[in-house]
């Protein structure tokens, strides 16, 4: 059982900010900006490449009503919304979620992705065919 299943059933604390039959919004404990919040379906599904596409889609549905009504209350200028997926993503809790960071005038916007050696090119022949 992972700790998001022990936060829907109310084993551990949290401090929730949306709750309905499908999902739950609760305030991440290392609120890298003020409101970083977690969106997860009650269905517990590993990440967002498990998920049936229903969850998918009832996560991401929430999670922009909620980005919305966080910007609002607390003067943010808009947000990231990102699924991590997997380990070499930064995954660490594996049942699917979507951080909602919101971001003020005066952040700075860090990716710190290491450069790979393959072209644009190189990349879209491997992968034209596959969709
Ligand atoms: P991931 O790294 O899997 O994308 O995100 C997991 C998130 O869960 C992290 O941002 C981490 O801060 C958050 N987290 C880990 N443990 C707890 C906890 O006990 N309570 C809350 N509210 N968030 C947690």
């Amino acid at each position: 059982m992972t700790l998001f299943q022990k936060i829907i059933d109310r084993e551990i604390p949290a401090k929730i900010v949306y709750e309905d039959d499908d999902v739950l919004a609760f305030l991440d404990i290392s609120q890298q900006t003020p409101g970083h919040t977690l969106v997860i379906p009650k269905k517990a599904t590993a990440s967002v490449l498990t998920a049936p596409e229903e969850t998918i889609a009832v996560v991401n549905i929430q999670a922009a009503k909620i980005a919305k009504s966080l910007i609002d209350a607390l003067g943010a200028s808009g947000a990231n919304l990102l699924s991590n997926a997997g380990e070499v993503a930064g995954q660490t809790v594996f049942h699917y979620h979507v951080h909602i960071i919101p971001r003020y005038e005066e952040d700075e916007l860090k990716l710190d992705i290491k450069e790979h050696s393959s072209t644009i090119d190189e990349v879209y022949e491997t992968i034209k065919e596959v969709f």
